[in-house]
């Protein structure tokens, strides 16, 4: 059944109304909604609780250029194809063939974020149960759009999470034609029906110590970054996109000078049989880094969405070819981010630790110097942040909660193709207890990696000699492609291997530390402890962390960023010597 959605959208102290928009779609009733846009140019959130309004609210992004749209979507999982007819149907709006791409490696109930045109046009959407989508979205929409005041969300209560004091809330049925006892449970929820307009305007103050998260969002001011590492290079991005100005801080001399040098690396969703909060990151991230792959760096040279054969580690996975992976040399990805206008690396700049002057945050040498200074400061800087934190001798609870991080040292293998190459390398790089990315473009000569070896710091052990860790290499390689190993067995013996060496800081529990860094800190973020899976994760972090800091929608489920806080509950457990996780 089609049907048509209506959607009239005045711009308030604008000379010119924005003409309305209808736009037909496959299935719901006929819907006509009437919403006051802010003054131009402005971001608006819409939380719609279902699609419906999408393509024509999109449209009018034509008509109000230099507007930013969040589009937050509840959809049922049956309603995906709806979406994908969307897509089809609109194919000549610029965005539809971005939806077309992204659509279908959305996978999993929960909450999905598609930016359709980057900076103008973000599709949020909760696939599977509504309720439970509710309860896991983080927004303050300005706008939510109902299909009946008698929702099948739940009562009204619910939806305040997602609303800011003066949302407005609009549905296709006049309010006055609802009944009495709907009525009174929208009033009982803190909404007010004012002018034509239910706004969301309790008489209660909105507490933050209950839902601390709504304090996060502030104005883009001036902020600093300690580490220009991928962590860093990702969250300054994201956040001089939001317009503010960030200093990216590093001890070392050029960018990528830590873990981020890695030659090159891969980034594939790290897949368990329970589908655990790493697993449903890692998905979420490496669709992102993909993403920012594909429009930053040159496919071929700098990164590859080349897939990665997973061979089974016996206790998680079986063989199976995953297609949303890829191998990516992170220092390129470092460089394009730290471009970003509004983004200024600082070199040669080893934060000691933080102070606070009463109005701003200043991260310090070791001499007291003031490097830098601004409302907020995130520490990016891997197990450094655990050593600036120590040594901000005036807020001794910053470690308080402070998870434990442990030093991983590592090293890769690599060597170069022989010209002709008659080694039986596989085209398509190979994950399991390790990796072999087999293909790699270094000026004229191709070059092939597999690591990578896992040695946790102790006081104990000495740092092995590159002959060890080769071994441990061989190890996996043998494991991995054993003909091959054959076949470079006379070069592995003679001690040929070239070697790149760094080191991973890594939690206990393997999730990254993303929040501020103690309760009593609100301005003081981290953004570290990505241990052996930096690349895939820190796409999705630095875009969490810039959604909180400005108010939009989360990108994932409230559950999965509340399990990367600082805070969070602490695990025990130390790196195993043998095996990445
Ligand atoms: C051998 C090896 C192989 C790996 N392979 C993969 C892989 O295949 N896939 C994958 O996803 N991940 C891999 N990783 C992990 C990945 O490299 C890391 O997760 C990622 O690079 C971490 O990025 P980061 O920005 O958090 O840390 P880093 O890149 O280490 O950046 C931290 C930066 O902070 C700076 N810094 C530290 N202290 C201070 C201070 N006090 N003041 C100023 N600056 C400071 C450092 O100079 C550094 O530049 C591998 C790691 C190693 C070691």
């Amino acid at each position: 059944m089609g049907a048509f959605v209506e959607v009239h959208w005045r711009r308030a102290q604008a000379s010119t109304a924005l003409r309305p928009r209808r736009c037909h779609c496959h299935a719901g009733p006929i819907i006509h909604r009437a919403m006051d846009m802010p003054p131009a140019p402005a971001t608006l959130t819409v939380l719609d609780t279902d699609c419906r309004s999408l393509a024509a609210v999109a449209l009018m992004l034509h008509d109000a250029p230099g507007d930013t749209l969040h589009y937050v979507a509840l959809l049922g999982s049956g309603e995906s194809t709806w979406l994908q007819s969307l897509a089809a149907d609109l194919a000549s709006a610029h965005w539809s063939q971005e939806l077309q791409r992204q659509w279908p490696l959305v996978q999993g109930p929960g909450i999905h974020q598609l930016p359709l045109l980057p900076g103008r046009l973000h599709l949020t959407v909760g696939l599977g149960d509504p309720q439970s989508c509710l309860q896991q979205l983080r927004l303050q929409a300005d706008r939510v759009l109902l299909n009946d005041w008698d929702t099948d969300l739940g009562r009204p209560k619910a939806l305040t999470r997602c609303c800011r004091r003066g949302t407005t809330v609009h549905a296709p049925i006049d309010w006055l034609q609802a009944s009495e006892a709907q009525r009174s449970l929208w009033h009982q929820a803190g909404f007010r029906a004012t002018a034509g307009a239910v706004q969301w305007d309790p008489p209660w103050d909105i507490k933050t110590s209950r839902e601390p998260w709504r304090s996060y969002a502030t104005a883009p001011g001036q902020c600093m970054v300690v580490g220009a590492g991928i962590a860093g290079a990702a969250v300054a991005a994201a956040l001089a996109r939001r317009g503010w100005q960030v200093q990216v801080l590093d001890s070392h001399a050029h960018p990528a000078g830590g873990a981020s040098g890695l030659p090159v690396g891969l980034a594939a969703p790290y897949v368990t049989a329970d589908d655990s909060p790493l697993a449903r990151l890692t998905r979420h991230g490496v669709r992102l880094l993909m993403q920012h792959a594909r429009t930053l760096l040159q496919s071929g040279r700098d990164w590859a969405p080349s897939g990665v054969q997973e061979r089974s580690t016996g206790d998680n996975a079986s063989d199976h070819w995953q297609p949303q992976a890829c191998w990516i040399r992170p220092a390129a990805l470092v460089q394009a981010w730290l471009q970003t206008p509004g983004v200024q690396f600082v070199p040669n700049s080893a934060g000691h630790h933080l102070h606070h002057d009463g109005a701003d945050w200043q991260v310090c040498d070791a001499h007291n110097q003031i490097l830098a200074q601004g409302q907020r400061v995130v520490l990016s800087n891997a197990a450094g942040a655990t050593t600036v934190l120590g040594q901000s001798t005036e807020w001794p609870d910053a470690l308080a909660q402070w998870p434990t991080t442990h030093t991983v040292r590592g090293l890769v293998s690599w060597g170069t193709h022989q010209q002709p190459e008659t080694r039986p390398f596989p085209t398509v790089p190979l994950h399991g207890s390790g990796s072999l990315i087999a293909h790699v473009p270094f000026g004229h000569e191709e070059r092939w990696f597999v690591g990578a070896s896992y040695q946790p710091v102790t006081a104990r052990e000495t740092e092995w000699p590159d002959d060890k860790n080769h071994g441990a290499n061989a190890l996996r390689l043998e494991k991995l492609a054993p003909e091959l190993f054959a076949a470079l067995t006379p070069e592995l013996e003679a001690g040929a291997l070239q070697a790149w060496k760094g080191q991973r800081c890594v939690t206990a529990d393997r999730m990254p530390l993303l929040g501020p860094v103690a309760p009593g800190l609100p301005d003081v973020w981290a953004c570290a402890g990505f241990g052996s899976r930096g690349l895939s994760l820190v796409a999705l972090c630095a875009e969490l962390l810039a959604a909180q800091w400005s108010g939009e929608p989360w990108p994932l489920d409230a559950s999965l960023a509340e399990a990367l806080l600082p805070s969070r509950k602490k695990t025990s457990g130390k790196p195993s010597a043998t095996v990445a996780p």
